[in-house]
């Protein structure tokens, strides 16, 4: 059984970026990335502190937006329409959830296609659907590179994704689909989810509920991508999966915290570096 240390590989990506960051030095181009957050949320704070030590540590610049809980949605757009003609900007990112009084789409809709290094503009959405090159959002990217990591071979596996979120289960069911997998999504109102589970080669749980997927609901053999972050009473971080019970049956799985979760960032770092090659006309990887 094989316990996959997401860890442990987000690092060796970063090693491999930070060499990648040292080459583009000598043609004089640092790839930069705005990082916008609005509002004091703490998860959020947390993230992006993340995010920015992360990008600093292997070489990309980081600007920070700190802006207060009341900023209109109507300067928050006028920033995006400034850091879109920024050519030290790359890659911008909008920490969500933004305030209640911003409508999150008509954000995502302002970032310019090119520097959306989160995929989640509906022009990147619309070209993963049309399988064209695009930034795919960081999540499922980091999903699909934990599966390939393993030597998974996806062709052919029925794959359930728990979860049709537009940042997590429905990019990455399009993703399996284009590794050719046999891909069921469930969600809330799905009947008899125990046994859908039960048939899948490859479980994404990505729904939010704290150790939701039983052990007796994996199929030997399966590979379970464990997506959730939840926080017991105790302080404790557990995944949508009861981990413990599930990895008796699994052939492979992430473990929570570990897992999943450093993918996400390191995938942020490396659309940010495809960015900056991209509008520096070296061509998307
Ligand atoms: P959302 O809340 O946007 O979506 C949750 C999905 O789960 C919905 O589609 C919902 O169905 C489905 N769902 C809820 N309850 C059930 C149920 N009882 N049975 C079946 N399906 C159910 O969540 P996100 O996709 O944003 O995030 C999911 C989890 O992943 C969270 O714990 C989040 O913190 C974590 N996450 C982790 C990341 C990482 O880097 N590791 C990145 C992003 C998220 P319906 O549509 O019918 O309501």
């Amino acid at each position: 059984m094989i316990i996959i240390n997401g860890k442990e590989i987000a690092a060796n990506i970063r090693r491999a970026l930070k060499k990648e960051l040292l080459a583009l030095k000598d043609k004089s181009i640092i790839p930069g990335i705005a990082v916008i957050l609005v509002g004091e949320n703490p998860a959020s704070q947390i993230y992006v502190r993340n995010k920015n030590k992360a990008c600093g540590e292997i070489g990309i610049a980081s600007f920070e937006h700190k802006l207060s809980e009341t900023t209109s949605q109507d300067e928050l757009l006028s920033l995006i329409k400034k850091l879109n003609a920024d050519n030290k900007v790359h890659g911008i990112l909008v920490q969500l959830p933004l305030p209640s009084h911003i409508d999150e789409q008509t954000i995502i809709n302002a970032i310019s296609p090119s520097k959306d290094v989160d995929g989640f503009h509906p022009e990147n959405i619309g070209r993963l659907l049309l399988g064209l090159k695009a930034f795919r959002p960081c999540t499922p990217l980091g999903i699909m590179e934990l599966l390939s990591r393993i030597n998974y071979d996806i062709k052919g596996k029925h794959a359930v994704v728990l979860g049709r979120s537009n940042i997590v289960g429905k990019p990455v069911a399009l993703l399996l689909l284009e590794q050719h997998a046999t891909v069921t999504i469930c969600h809330s109102k799905t009947e008899n989810l125990p046994e859908v589970v039960k048939s899948a080669d490859i479980l994404v749980a990505a729904i939010g509920k704290p150790n939701f997927v039983k052990g007796s609901w994996i199929k030997k053999g399966a590979v379970i991508i464990d997506v959730g972050i939840n926080r017991l009473d105790d302080g404790k971080i557990v995944g949508d999966v009861d981990f413990d019970e599930a990895k008796k049956s699994a052939y492979a799985i992430t473990p929570v915290p570990g897992g999943v979760g450093p993918m996400t960032i390191a995938m942020l770092l490396k659309n940010t570096v495809d960015a900056a090659m991209k509008l520096s006309s070296y061509g998307m990887r």
